[in-house]
């Protein structure tokens, strides 16, 4: 038995059998032309370069059909590679000047450009040379023929195993056959994860040796849930994840069954339940599973999944889908939270030594105002069309906010001389996610229209933990008290100035937290669409008396250790059935 530890980032649960794909890069001979061959071996790449863009917009249809424009904006992304003079240029050269094969011209260059930025050693680069390595191998077929993956050979239903896997690997995935996947290699914003939580595919990444356990055939469990994966598992954990994937099938059929009904607790008050997305195409799945609205949008990965800046007519297009889509419902759209491990290609070429502190999120928006400006334009355009929310991400000072609200207000005035329409009452908030705003709540109070909590960055921050550093996730928690206490200052600040809180931290999903955040006066949750049917179920069953008493015993313990075993005892007791199978984890 190999229990390893690794991303959860796509949740469900499997057992099957590992599928071990470690497609062998072809290696490929530098086979020598006469300088009369040069101009066929020319139209020989000039062909294969062809018939591949060819085949990547086929690709990008069918992705974009199954998985929504967003996510197959990678292929359009492959496909301007293809076409960029800086990758083929080279490739022609070495044809002509070093009298190459095109195949090995080919290979030659790709593999170089994946090196220098593999050599990187960081992940959003890393992410790229997965990409030059997948655009190779595409090319390369064109030219010799198919290079055999190992997944052509799957003819039943299992799990891939793999080093690290490209965006079109799992894009092209028969979901028939592959049943989830587990890979050494891979971040929670890779392409690759973000394919994986689109096609509901259960995976985990970032697993650092996974491969070295996997053979063909092995039993494995992949715990999408909690990023666990099981090699060859004894008898007592396949029992166990085997009652457990049950308790998850009925626990579903019945959390499916409450999407119609009230988020209201026992006495009667109504708690707001929103999905956070990351997509437009996200929102159904929100709505099917009783969420109420968006309260969180990553625009970013709008930059995210393409080489080039979003236009403002790409940035208005994803706004005024999710206005569609909802209808009239609450949707509030966060301003680029660009930097830290989320970088644009302009932010790739200037590498920070200590990014989470650096220029990211609104400050990277200040510094580059035509960029901002286009967002809120796009924005505030989309505002004319249904309801939406403004929210500044990070803001740490008010010199900050009111900055970031000034260009707001230039961007009206301009939309206002051009006779653009807009809604000039458009409401204006801000993440609470540093812990100066925090600590000075009640002075940024007087100055947005709402509030929402960040707890993946107020506890990195207050607690100096890197949220990315599986080294030190072990003391990444927001159950400590000083976190607790700074969200209770916030929300008394938010009732005594009525301003509407929310948390949408990935905490908020968690009902364990969720509880504590209720009775501590948070009525607002935002979360990833799957955590809102037990969201609600939570809410349906407990009084805002008996969340306030939680929340009073919590903030007298004095460590997270401690009040993380409260909050579970209580929640255990309130929602036994969301605890069914937690004992895998904790035995684990
Ligand atoms: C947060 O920090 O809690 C948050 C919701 O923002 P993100 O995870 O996008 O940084
Ligand atoms: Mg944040």
């Amino acid at each position: 038995m190999q229990l390893i530890k690794g991303i959860p980032v796509s949740p469900g649960v499997v057992i099957g059998r590992i599928f071990a794909l470690d497609d062998e890069r072809q290696k490929i001979a530098r086979r020598a032309i006469p300088a009369a061959g040069v101009a066929a071996e020319l139209a020989r790449l000039d062909g294969a370069i062809k018939a591949s863009i060819r085949e990547l917009e086929l690709v990008r249809d069918q992705a974009e059909k199954a998985m929504g424009a967003e996510a197959a904006k990678i292929f359009h992304f492959h496909i301007g590679m293809l076409g960029d003079k800086s990758l083929i240029g080279p490739m022609r050269a070495m044809i002509e000047k070093q009298l190459v094969v095109a195949e090995f011209a080919v290979f030659q260059t790709f593999s170089e450009w994946a090196a220098r930025f593999r050599a990187m050693k960081d992940s959003a680069f890393t992410t790229k040379a997965n990409d030059l390595e997948d655009l190779s191998s595409r090319v390369l077929r064109h030219l010799i023929g198919e290079h055999r993956t190992r997944l052509n050979e799957l003819n039943h239903q299992a799990v891939v195993v793999a080093p690290d896997l490209t965006p079109s690997q799992a894009a092209g995935f028969d979901r028939g056959k592959v049943v989830a996947f587990a890979t050494d290699l891979g971040g929670r914003t890779g392409h690759t994860s973000i394919v994986a939580r689109a096609l509901g595919i259960p995976a985990v990444v970032g697993c650092g040796n996974v491969t070295t356990h996997a053979t063909d055939g092995t039993t494995v469990i992949i715990d999408g849930d909690r990023g666990v994966v099981i090699i060859d598992p004894d008898a007592r954990q396949l029992s166990e994840y085997q009652a457990y994937i049950e308790q998850r099938k009925v626990f579903q059929l019945s959390l499916d069954e409450l999407a119609g009904l009230e988020s209201i607790t026992r006495d009667g008050v109504e708690i707001e339940l929103l999905g956070n997305i990351e997509f437009p195409q996200e929102i159904p799945l929100v709505l099917k599973c009783g969420g109420e609205g968006v309260g969180l949008y990553r625009t970013e990965f709008l930059y995210l999944t393409r080489e080039e800046e979003p236009t403002e007519e790409e940035h208005f297009a994803a706004y005024s889908e999710c206005v569609r889509h909802l209808a009239g419902r609450t949707l509030v759209i966060r301003t680029m939270d660009l930097g830290a491990d989320k970088y644009t290609q302009r932010q790739q070429e200037q590498p920070e030594r200590n990014p989470f502190l650096g220029l990211r999120s609104i400050r990277y928006c200040l510094k580059n105002l035509p960029m901002f400006k286009t967002q809120l334009r796009a924005i505030l355009r989309a505002s004319a069309l249904g309801p939406l929310k403004i929210m500044f991400p990070l803001v740490t000072s008010t010199q900050e906010l009111r900055q970031a609200k000034w260009v707001l207000r230039e961007v009206m005035e301009d939309l206002s001389e051009e006779g653009i329409a807009y809604n000039p009452e458009v409401d204006v908030g801000m993440m609470v996610e540093v812990p100066s705003v925090a600590v000075m709540a009640d002075t940024f109070a007087r100055e947005v229209d709402f509030f929402s909590i960040g707890t993946n960055d107020l506890v990195q921050y207050t607690l100096a933990v890197d949220r990315t550093n599986e080294r030190v996730a072990s003391m990444f928690s927001p159950a400590h008290p000083a976190v607790i206490k700074l969200i209770k200052d916030v929300a008394r600040v938010s009732r005594r100035r009525g301003v509407p809180l929310s948390c949408c931290g990935e905490a908020a999903g968690d009902p364990e937290y969720a509880i504590l955040l209720i009775g501590l006066g948070v009525r607002t949750l935002s979360a990833t669409a799957a955590s809102i049917p037990p969201l609600k179920r939570l809410v349906r069953s407990v009084t805002i008396e008996e969340c306030e008493k939680i929340a009073r015993k919590a903030l007298s313990l004095d460590s997270d250790v401690s009040v993380a075993a409260f909050l579970r005892d209580q929640t255990r007791k309130i929602l036994p059935e969301a605890f069914d199978g937690r004992s895998i984890e904790e035995r684990a």
